[in-house]
């Protein structure tokens, strides 16, 4: 998994950079009826009829967000594009297009790049998204990686952050902390590998979290879900940044308060277990570990017999008016004010 098993190493300086792109680009279709124009001019030409257009961008910096120790580049491709699509989930509209932009250092052979587009197209396939456009240049040291999704919405059927209403229903889908934990196990197995390079990890109790951490998925089902429940969130937001940080960017941008019911919060089996090796305690890891990129979602009252017997889609807690603050009740029923301890990157320790 850690090693570069490629043995060719082809100098991107022997393609150049139209030469790469052109290299990269053929093994790409177009599939959406709105992309006119992909790859190959100036600009790239999209057509969407009357609905509304999404568009969100973000970038992965190495030694900032990914390391390559461990993050094979091919994962990274896809969970580059993957962060992004969920943005336009988070939206309540569907992904169709995405740009992918490059800076790579000359330590990165062509193969190194392929296997990172690579990744990028699995996740275009399996998400049916058009790579129509990006930019390409060199950096002096690390790989950075900006992906830009483009999506499109049915006017009106677009959610924010800010609809809450008190009294409406804090809803979160699939489970938390897997991904923030799968990146502890990876760390401690990266620190094992550097004291014996010949210990073989055994990782089988931790397939699921490692998974969450090197290979996300964004909802794109939970829209569909949601969409045939005839459910249309009042507010919603993706979980890039843990639970806690979530819910108050969305309390914030609604006016609202929420109480949160620590006993809610849906852990995986795995989670629970590998909390507990590590001695860390897991609700504190749902509510501040980050990248699960699940949807955190507020819905009226009156649907909540439409999703209450889903197995996707769990309810936490409800929205209360905003002089009452946000909440945790705890196990034991103390109500302790919700703080942002959510990743951030320009934390220097
Ligand atoms: P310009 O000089 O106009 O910026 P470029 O030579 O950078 O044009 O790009 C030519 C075409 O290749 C454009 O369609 C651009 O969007 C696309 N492109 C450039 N770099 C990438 C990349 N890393 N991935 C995908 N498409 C790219
Ligand atoms: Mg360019």
């Amino acid at each position: 998994m850690i090693e570069d098993k490629n043995q060719q190493r082809t100098d991107l300086s022997q393609l150049g950079e139209f030469g790469l792109i052109d290299h990269l680009a053929k093994s790409f279709e177009v599939t959406q009826k709105s992309t006119i124009k992909a790859i190959g001019d100036d600009a790239a030409v999209l057509e969407f009829d009357k609905d509304r257009v999404v568009v969100s961008t973000d970038f992965l910096v190495e030694g900032v967000h990914f390391d390559l120790s461990y993050m094979p580049l091919k994962h990274l491709g896809y969970k580059a594009v993957i962060v992004n699509l969920s943005d336009i989930f988070a939206m309540n509209a569907e992904a169709t297009q995405i740009t992918v932009s490059i800076a790579v250092s000359n330590r990165f052979p062509l193969e190194a790049i392929e296997e990172l587009y690579a990744g990028v197209q699995t996740a275009c396939k399996l998400y049916n998204v058009d790579l129509v456009g990006g930019d390409t240049t060199s950096s002096t040291s690390g790989l950075i990686i900006s992906v830009t999704a483009i999506g499109q919405v049915k006017t009106g059927n677009e959610v924010y952050r800010s609809g809450a209403k008190p009294n409406d229903l804090l809803v979160v889908s699939g489970d938390l902390g897997g991904a923030y934990l799968g990146l502890q196990v990876l760390e401690r197995e990266k620190e094992v590998f550097k004291v014996n390079p010949n210990n073989q990890p055994d990782l089988d109790a931790y397939t699921y979290i490692i998974e969450r951490q090197l290979k996300p998925e964004a909802r794109k089902d939970i829209i569909k879900l949601l969409a045939d429940l005839e459910v249309k969130p009042t507010a919603m937001i993706d979980i890039s940044d843990g639970l806690s940080s979530e819910i108050l960017h969305l309390c914030k941008a609604s006016k609202v308060g929420c109480d949160l019911y620590e006993n809610k919060i849906p852990l995986d089996p795995q989670v629970i277990s590998t909390s507990e090796e590590f001695n860390m305690d897991s609700t504190t890891i749902a509510l501040s570990g980050g990248e699960d990129y699940e949807l955190l979602m507020t819905i009226s009252q009156d649907d909540f017999p439409k999703i209450k017997a889903n197995p996707h889609l769990t309810v936490i807690g409800y929205i209360t008016e905003e002089a009452s603050g946000a909440h945790l009740v705890t196990r034991g029923d103390q109500k302790i004010q919700l703080t942002a301890q959510g990743w951030n990157s320009f934390e220097t320790n």
